[in-house]
């Protein structure tokens, strides 16, 4: 079902800039055979730009498939790179709104990894709200509980002085309903809240193909993310861009009157669309070079393979799976090992096994991870060539 209006501004003045066919409509529901993981249904992934606001989505987006609670495995913190990440923004966060000894709540908090070190680094007690949490994967704190629901109004009576929010924005379509129902259920309270996404600016700039993929249906930058803020009553604090610039964070409060304060960061609607004319000239380009690449590896008898699973690689091997060079995925998540990936239906192998396997290239999807996945191998006794995006 094509969506006709902005889900950010309801505006209608919209323009599709660039599609991808057929990729699967999901890429972290767990998995157990080849069959089912390639009978996942597949759809086409358009991405459309609001001429009003500059937000960015997937307008063929199909809202009516349930993403979160067939099982779903997102967690990272199997990565020391990603846990010394994560709590050097804890801290820095903690340190400049003095959240020490406070009442925390995160939506969509996944398995919990962020919040209990949150409550941990901070002396905080947390609640995770999540309909994909399960019990057992955390370490158990005493001042740390979870609800396995979807965020409501309701929720607002745990009466927070902060709410975080990570990596959940973008999976959600009605992000103006969203930030509303955020918006009415903090009116008791004055919560400051720290919310982070992927930034559509690097995409768009360095044509992050693989980061664009069915689960992912909205894509924000720093201006659509703070109009959007704005128009649901909050006032934008601050904002910044974490991990290569691939992590784009926002921290706002609620206000009773519209804020009209505007944070450097912003660019104005036209200069993102000028970003997505760059992005249309440059992608074949790009998409073509990786073709290029990988039939030369097969031609040349190279074993490859992918390392890190998830979403980035169902983008990167929807556009390649058909040249059948790479031959495994790799991850370091233990509960991701047996898994086949959603329409791709390779299975999810361990490190160990490459110990047998010997690959001779290593595309990494994502580069902020290769000094630590260079070491893993090493330790292994392998050097392959070493690709990263
Ligand atoms: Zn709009």
């Amino acid at each position: 079902m094509k969506h006709t209006a902005c889900p950010c501004c309801k505006g209608v003045d919209l323009e599709d800039f660039f599609t991808i066919r057929n990729a699967p409509t999901q890429s972290l529901v767990t998995i157990k055979n080849r069959d089912e993981a390639l009978a996942i249904p597949r759809s086409d992934i358009v991405l459309t730009f609001c001429n009003q606001c500059g937000f960015i989505f997937n307008s063929e987006f199909d809202t009516s498939i349930d993403y979160f609670t067939q099982g779903y495995e997102d967690q990272q913190g199997f990565s020391p790179t990603f846990v010394k990440f994560l709590a050097g923004v804890s801290e820095r966060f903690i340190e400049k709104y003095g959240i020490r000894n406070k009442q925390v709540v995160e939506i969509g908090c996944g398995k919990g990894d962020f919040l209990n070190l949150f409550c941990k680094i901070g002396g905080n007690r947390g609640v995770g709200i999540d309909p994909a949490w399960v019990p057992g994967r955390g370490e158990e704190n005493p001042d740390v509980r979870f609800i396995k629901e979807f965020y409501a109004e309701q929720h607002g009576e745990i009466r927070p002085d902060c709410i975080t929010c990570r990596h959940t924005l973008e999976h959600i379509h009605d992000t103006h309903g969203f930030m509303q129902t955020i918006r009415n259920s903090v009116k008791a309270s004055s919560p400051v809240l720290s919310f982070e996404v992927p930034c559509i600016v690097r995409i768009l700039d360095i044509q992050a193909f693989w980061d664009i993929f069915y689960e992912h249906c909205t894509y924000l930058s720093p201006g659509s993310l703070a109009r959007l803020f704005r128009s649901t009553g909050f006032e934008v604090l601050d904002m910044y861009l974490e991990y290569d610039n691939q992590y784009l964070f926002i921290e706002a409060k609620p206000v009773g009157k519209p804020s009209d304060k505007i944070h450097p960061m912003e660019e104005s609607v036209a200069e993102l669309k000028a970003k997505t004319r760059v992005f249309v000239e440059k992608i074949n380009t790009q998409l073509g070079e990786w073709r290029e690449r990988l039939e030369r590896f097969k031609a040349d008898g190279k074993k490859v393979v992918v390392w890190g699973g998830g979403s980035k690689s169902v983008g990167f091997l929807t556009q390649f799976d058909d040249i059948g060079v790479i031959a495994h995925v790799v991850d370091i998540n233990p509960h991701m090992k047996g898994n086949f990936i959603p329409g791709i239906g390779k299975q999810y192998v361990t490190p160990d096994f490459l110990a047998e396997y010997k690959p001779d290239v290593v595309i990494v999807m994502n580069s902020v991870y290769m000094a630590e996945i260079q070491k893993s191998l090493a330790d292994r006794g392998l050097h392959p060539e070493m690709l990263g995006l």
